[in-house]
């Protein structure tokens, strides 16, 4: 079977064909290094995680680049730098934000399971090449300097007689549309409403660069433009698949799209637009002010990297996603189990019954119902599937010994009541051995008791 990949700009579930099987390359948007990510935003690392395991697993390791980028340059990193120390200079303080925020976000997703993009290159590490891509836009009459900010033309682009896509294309939204809705307070510098930043001055004390275009002041680049430059820079002018959550589809995928296109005379950037739905908590969208915005890191303390990547994986990657605690505690329990079953065993080739549905259009929920079907049967050939897909990082021992630590359960004590309750079914004495096994329950530990003798572990 082919794998099968659903292209938000074609609106179809198409046959993933690579621009070069021994170099298949993707691209996925990567956090703003500001704050501590929220489970939202663990949702397209997971996705495209999995993602990248299967394409390593269908190509080969060495012949697939994914590229996940960290953006290192926004406002909010300023107003947060500035915040925070308000003592520093405010280049130092920013320095502080971004490394102590990546660290932050390599610790959450390495426990959630997810293995290191091949590069994760920074935005300030790629000014020179956002300063060609800008450069490009001008000579071609694309993009053009006011008030010293580079802006881009979508109306521009659309005029342009040639074979580059027209904007709107992917969000399938109409530039006269655009027009006919934009706003009347738009920035005096604009041309058109529908215009957006390439390049900016950058305030005092702000973070500034040289500028393109003969701009003689010290500036800063748009959001936009530094994706179309990393992906440049890392896959070329032309790759396979790029990556997000739903919200990036507009503007940013967009003017990304508009931008590469452009700049490098093509009729597309990536040719396969992959974008995942929405995480919401409870029943509710998750934000501050309802104080239900819970963060990968807060969430570690409460459960298991592959607890909290289970429950995501459960949802098919483009459905919107509730996230709730009845449901935590499910993937839980299925993992206390698969521990016990398959942690320990050698693990087989992954089942077909598993590859199968991931290769229609990552179909994970599927793919973990016919790992349930494993269970009773084949579990070396579950071992295998659930390594593929992140599972499985720890012995059976470990997984259970964590549990124990974590509920805070005194293992010795626990073995001591075993021992006497042992002692009082062997003398008869089932009212003391019921006491015990109650006892033990109100410290939050199931025994099962079976011809080897009696075991027990953590009750979820
Ligand atoms: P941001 O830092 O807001 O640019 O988001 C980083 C990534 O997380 C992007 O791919 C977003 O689309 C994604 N994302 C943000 N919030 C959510 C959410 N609630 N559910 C799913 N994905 C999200
Ligand atoms: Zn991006």
């Amino acid at each position: 079977m082919e794998l099968r990949l659903y292209d938000t700009l074609s609106r179809d579930k198409r046959a993933f064909v690579p621009l070069d099987a021994s170099n298949v390359r993707m691209y996925v948007c990567g956090p703003t290094v500001y704050d501590f990510a929220h489970i939202g935003n663990a949702r397209p690392v997971i996705v495209f995680d999995v993602l990248f395991r299967l394409l390593r697993h269908l190509y080969g390791e060495a012949h697939v680049k994914y590229v996940r980028n960290i953006t290192d340059v926004d406002d909010k990193i300023n107003d947060r730098a500035a915040r925070d120390f308000p003592g520093l200079a405010l280049n130092e303080a920013i320095r502080k934000v971004t490394e102590e925020t990546g660290r932050q976000f390599h610790a959450d997703v390495d426990a959630l399971g997810c293995l290191r993009p091949s590069v994760e290159p920074r935005a300030t590490e790629h000014i020179a090449e956002m300063r060609e891509i800008i450069e490009r836009l001008v000579k071609g009459g694309f993009a053009y300097v006011a008030e010293d900010h580079v802006l881009f033309s979508p109306q521009a682009m659309n005029a342009a007689n040639s074979s580059l896509p027209r904007y709107g294309t992917l969000s399938k939204r109409s530039l006269d549309e655009m027009i006919a809705g934009a706003r009347v307070d738009v920035a005096p510098y604009k041309r058109d409403a529908t215009d957006f930043v390439l390049w900016k001055p950058s305030k005092p004390g702000e973070p500034s660069w040289a500028s393109p275009a003969g701009i003689k002041a010290e500036g800063r680049p748009g959001w936009h433009i530094e994706c179309s430059a990393m992906a440049w820079k890392h896959l070329g002018e032309h790759f396979d698949i790029h990556g997000g959550g739903i919200d990036l589809v507009f503007p940013h995928h967009e003017n990304e799209v508009a931008q590469s296109c452009c700049a490098f005379r093509r009729e597309r950037m990536a040719n396969y637009w992959m974008h995942n739905g929405f995480l919401q908590v409870e029943g509710e969208k998750m934000s501050k002010s309802l104080g239900n915005f819970i963060t990968i890191h807060e969430l570690l303390k409460d459960w298991p990297g592959e607890v909290l990547r289970l429950n995501m994986l459960k949802t098919h990657y483009r459905s919107p996603i509730d996230w709730t605690m009845k449901s935590l505690e499910e993937s839980a329990k299925t993992l206390d189990d698969w521990y016990r079953v398959a942690a320990d065993v050698e693990p087989g080739k992954p089942a077909a019954s598993v590859i199968e549905p991931l290769l229609d259009d990552l179909n994970t929920p599927l793919a973990i119902a016919a790992m349930h079907g494993l269970r009773g049967g084949d579990v070396s050939a579950l071992a295998g599937s659930l390594r593929l897909l992140g599972f499985l990082s720890e012995s059976a021992a470990q997984w259970e010994g964590r549990k124990q630590q974590a509920s805070g359960v005194d293992a010795t004590e626990v073995e001591r009541l075993i021992a006497e309750r042992t002692a009082a079914r062997s003398r008869k004495d089932f009212g003391e051995s019921d006491r015990i096994r109650d006892l033990l329950a109100a410290m939050g530990v199931a025994i099962k008791d079976s011809k080897e003798g009696t075991t027990w572990e953590i009750a979820r």
